[in-house]
């Protein structure tokens, strides 16, 4: 290995780092962390710190690090065949049996699924097909997408479009014209603090069918959400939500498109948060969990609806046209396989609903009473405590005062990594599914300590 101060002048001089201020990283305002290995809930650095990670990297290594299964997957697919394309009908025996695995886990009305490499390339695979959709039936008019404020579908054109967060448009030129946003289902947050949790639903429903009524119905093709809204605040959906909202949708022959790359195979405690949520998508994006981010491989499952439109399209004009180069990369598909077959063995969805059930219960128990705690919430393994200023009034934080990066700092430095979410002060926490009892413990007493110290 190199010697640390050449990778830390490498890093600085070379490396354009995602999401990062980059002029106060080249500056050197800004930490590295150079991460050398891992194992179950845990990471280490180079500077021989072990760290709990209860972010699971960016909510994606759900099975924990270092499992040797689905490491000797790929080893053993690469050295066999590293790679082969997927177009005119070709594949392997791996991305042939996930994809039966993948639909065997799905919501029964699921037909084909379609590989990408990443949650972002699968949502404009997504959009592109329900053009595609539209135009097949005649409908070329019907082509805006619906999406929610605080959505965060990926940051592409289209997918940064998506997303309802203005760090991911500003200075981007985005969102483009042909999306439309519409109220975010954060009951928290709402305008009204007199709105019970069903006006507040009738409330996002009337948004829904007010912007459906602006915009014209035939004008718009899809509506996309997570089934829990993820970056935008890690918060589960009101009671009664998604059954309200897909039968506006319903009503107006719009189809839905469930963005599943965080709550896919097991993160609410279910294999798909569509099951979870009692939502029936035409669409559904698979990503992270998918591998565990073992390797990159992301996925649109369709609908029998939706496929055999994409068939006639075929008959009628012939082979569709498009495809990436790394669409069912063998060494994605053999991770995947093995991925999927150790969330079974283990047992890491019950893990998830049973440990996610008793980490949130100790984040209650921890902060809940703290008078700068506004809420704790969760579902499953994702779940946020969300910081006030005032909790009677629900007065938030001047975001100058950065309290939810202040907190999460101090909870890094007692070698507890968590997430402070982008809008707001919001701590998030998004562990392996082998998160014990133990380790659940341990973050929800770290983090008292933190608060304490960041906020008394
Ligand atoms: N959709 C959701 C719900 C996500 O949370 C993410 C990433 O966090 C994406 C899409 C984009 O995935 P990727 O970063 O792999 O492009």
């Amino acid at each position: 290995m190199l010697k640390n101060d050449q990778l830390d002048a490498w890093d600085r001089e070379n490396f354009f780092h995602p999401s990062t201020h980059l002029a106060e990283f080249a500056r050197g305002n800004l930490p590295q962390r150079i991460i050398t290995g891992g194992s179950g809930c845990h990471i280490e650095d180079r500077d021989g710190n072990r760290l709990l990670d209860a972010f699971a990297g960016l909510y994606c290594v759900n099975v924990g690090y270092g499992r040797p299964e689905i490491a000797e997957a790929i080893a053993a697919q690469a050295k066999e065949l590293a790679y082969y394309h997927a177009y005119v009908g070709h594949g392997t025996e791996a991305s042939i049996t996930l994809a039966k695995m993948i639909l065997d886990r799905a919501p029964d009305n699921m037909s084909k699924v379609y590989y990408g490499l990443s949650g972002s390339d699968a949502n404009e695979t997504n959009i592109k097909l329900v053009w595609y959709y539209n135009n097949i039936l005649g409908r070329p008019e019907k082509k805006k997408i619906i999406s929610r404020w605080r959505g965060y579908h990926g940051s592409g054109l289209m997918t940064g479009s998506l997303t309802g967060l203005g760090l991911f448009h500003r200075k981007f030129d985005l969102p483009l014209s042909q999306v439309v946003h519409t109220e975010a289902p954060y009951y928290f947050r709402r305008d009204n603090l007199d709105q019970t949790e069903e006006q507040f639903v009738a409330h996002c429903v009337a948004e829904l069918e007010a912007l459906i009524a602006r915009e014209g119905a035939d004008t718009i093709a899809a509506f996309i959400g997570e089934p829990a809204l993820g970056t935008g605040g890690l918060v589960p959906p009101p009671e009664g939500y998604w059954t309200a909202i897909q039968a506006v949708l319903d009503r107006h022959d719009i189809l839905l498109i469930a963005d599943e790359v965080v709550t896919g195979f097991g993160r609410l405690g279910s294999m798909f948060g569509s099951d979870h949520c009692g939502i029936r998508p035409d669409i559904i994006t698979i990503a992270k969990g998918l591998t565990s981010a073992y390797a990159p491989l992301s996925g649109s499952i369709l609908s029998d609806k939706v496929w055999k439109i994409l068939e006639q399209g075929t008959d009628e004009n012939g082979a569709i046209g498009h495809g990436w180069t790394y669409s069912a990369h063998p060494i994605g598909a053999a991770a995947g396989v093995a991925n999927l077959k150790l969330l079974d063995d283990l047992k890491l969805v019950q893990n998830a609903a049973d440990t996610g059930a008793y980490f949130k219960q100790a984040l209650m128990d921890a902060v809940g009473d703290h008078p700068n705690v506004g809420e704790v919430r969760g579902e499953g393994l994702l779940c946020a405590v969300e910081f006030v200023e005032d909790r009677t009034d629900r007065v938030y934080f001047d975001p100058a005062q950065t309290v939810g990066a202040k907190i999460n700092a101090a909870l890094l430095n007692r070698k507890i990594i968590s997430r402070a979410m982008p809008e707001g002060d919001i701590l998030g926490f998004a562990p392996p599914f082998c998160l014990s009892r133990e380790e659940a413990d341990e973050i929800a007493g770290k983090l008292k300590e933190a608060v304490a110290e960041v906020l008394g």
